[in-house]
């Protein structure tokens, strides 16, 4: 069947955000399972906690709709997961790994403050009052989680687990770089 109204794509881009919040559930945990650091670790247990939450926003969304909430598998979601799980294969330290997840965590939130964003425009230009309150509420937690990444980012102390060989690399760059 032909999709033709922008009832039909709202509904579709609902089931994907649907599946992609349902798929960030397990990775946010195994995420916090995979953080040393306290405070990491809260930041992703605390956005699962939000995400729950999330979900169950979008449950009434999927009822002013007169729908069963569904999910529609979200391949840019499975993408960015598939990629983290090719990143293990590389066998990355714990460190940098931890490192890694709160950049790959960012990735995440890029796409869902977008999908949120256009559904908000959607459900805004068909009147769905409830719902752009509801969809307004998850776009600010995405944004929140994003910003809070961005912080915990930016403090994370590499520690230069490198050889001797490649802390010489990096001064003879320093010395040899005409800044
Ligand atoms: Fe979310
Ligand atoms: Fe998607
Ligand atoms: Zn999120």
């Amino acid at each position: 069947m032909a999709m033709q109204t922008i009832e039909e794509l709202f509904e579709h881009e609902l089931k994907d955000i649907y599946s992609a919040e349902h798929a960030l559930l397990g990775a946010l945990e195994q995420m916090a399972n995979e953080s040393s650091d306290r405070d990491i670790r809260k930041a992703f247990t605390q956005h699962r906690k939000e995400t729950v939450n999330q979900i169950k926003r979008l449950d009434r969304v999927f009822k002013t709709l007169g729908q069963k909430p569904s999910a529609e598998t979200c391949p840019g979601i499975e993408g960015l997961i598939k990629e983290k799980k090719a990143f293990v294969r590389a066998r990355p330290s714990a460190e940098l790994l931890e490192y890694y997840n709160i950049g790959a965590a960012q990735k995440t939130e890029r796409y869902e403050i977008t999908a949120y964003e256009n559904l908000i425009d959607m459900a805004d230009k068909l009147g769905m009052d409830d719902a752009v309150e509801w969809l307004e509420q998850n776009l600010q937690e995405e944004e929140a989680a994003l910003n809070r990444l961005k912080t915990i980012a930016s403090e994370f102390d590499v520690t230069d687990e490198g050889s001797d060989e490649n802390v010489t690399t990096a001064a003879e760059e320093t010395t040899t770089s005409r800044r």
